[in-house]
């Protein structure tokens, strides 16, 4: 069985700095002091992007390195935005006529096209 890390007094260190990070007590790789991020892969990545969507890869990162990524315009936020949903417009249709054909137009088509020269 493989082994656990990140489960008791430890969680994984910062990836940045080497840092070592203390668990939340009882938790596992929930650090004090840092941030855990997981990702379920990523296309584009060349080295991480299963096709198993149960897999995920963790790191930390400690907030030191976290605040100085920031700082240096790294990090991005996103928020999820609820947009209302749709509403439905109701009209009267009125179906498009089909286009004549040029050799088959009505004479009253022919007098109207007249009128506008
Ligand atoms: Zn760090």
């Amino acid at each position: 069985m493989a082994t656990v890390v990140g489960k008791g007094r430890q969680s994984l260190p910062c990836i940045v700095c080497g840092r070592l990070l203390l668990n939340v007590e009882g938790a596992v790789n929930q650090p004090y002091n840092g941030t855990s991020f997981t990702t379920c892969g990523h296309y584009g990545s060349t080295v991480f992007d299963p096709m198993d969507s149960r897999k995920r890869l963790v790191i930390n990162v400690c907030d030191p390195c976290l605040l100085e990524a920031a700082q240096q315009r790294l990090v991005l936020m996103k928020t999820e935005v609820h947009q209302p949903p749709p509403e439905l417009e109701t009209v009267i249709w009125v179906p498009e006529k089909e286009e004549e054909d040029e050799t088959q137009a009505s004479p009253a088509a022919e007098a109207g096209n007249q009128s506008t020269r």
